[in-house]
């Protein structure tokens, strides 16, 4: 391999020729009060936060999936992805909703064994998150050709088996409310992609598992662990 030769991670723009370059990937802990209760935590004590993977664990839908090494829990979190399209500090929450580009639908992949032993010891979370291959998305589709969603359904099933079925009425900080929080943190950018948390019915994943999901309104996503 070329070392000069790196790919650009990218992710595709529904009725476009461009692709849209990742630059960063942001995450949500704890936005939906459901599952906050399932992982043990207190919901009106829990507040969502911040956490990251690189960008080059983007994978498409449709991609077959390696089970990633050293876990035996690998977890599935259906998310809504918002994809930030213009540059932006201290953004209100009035103004948010410009710095987005589109919307996709991605499942932020856990290892949840390792993100337990992290939680237990205080350490830090990127081997249980960031991991190679664990930020499967759909293709992006521009916020010009659809509407902001402040609702619709999000779901995910494992060979044909629901698993997760919530609204994204229940999140609980919205999509500016969680840019406007975001970019008070750090600068966004052209090529950030946040993925918004999970609803509730987080589980594991086996080699040969067929995953489904989609958000209503947005698009569908489909990957296989092999
Ligand atoms: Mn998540």
């Amino acid at each position: 391999m070329n070392i000069f030769n790196l790919e650009q991670p990218s992710v595709p723009v529904v009725g476009s020729d461009e692709r849209f370059p990742v630059r960063r990937i942001y995450c949500i802990g704890r936005n939906y009060d459901k599952h906050v209760a399932e992982m043990g935590y207190d919901v009106k004590r829990s507040k969502p936060f911040y956490f990251g993977k690189p960008a080059d664990a983007v994978v498409m839908s449709g991609a077959t999936i390696d089970y990633p090494p050293r876990t035996a829990n690998l977890h599935h979190e259906i998310e809504l992805v918002v994809a930030i399209g213009k540059v932006g500090s201290d953004v209100a929450v009035s103004e948010a909703l410009e710095h987005v580009y589109g919307y996709a639908v991605g499942i932020d992949l856990t290892r949840r064994d390792l993100q337990k032993v992290a939680k237990d010891q205080g350490r830090p979370w990127e081997t249980a998150k960031g991991f190679d291959q664990s930020a499967p998305i759909s293709a992006i589709h521009r916020a010009s050709r659809i509407s902001h969603p402040t609702k619709g359904r999000i779901w995910l099933a494992v060979n044909g088996q629901i698993r997760q079925d919530a609204g994204l009425n229940e999140l609980i900080w919205g999509v500016a409310e969680s840019i406007s929080e975001l970019s008070t943190l750090f600068e966004l950018a052209p090529g950030d992609l946040l993925f918004t948390g999970t609803p509730a019915g987080v589980g594991p994943l086996e080699p040969g598992d067929e995953v489904t999901g989609g958000i209503e309104g947005i698009d569908e996503i489909q990957i296989r662990i092999r």
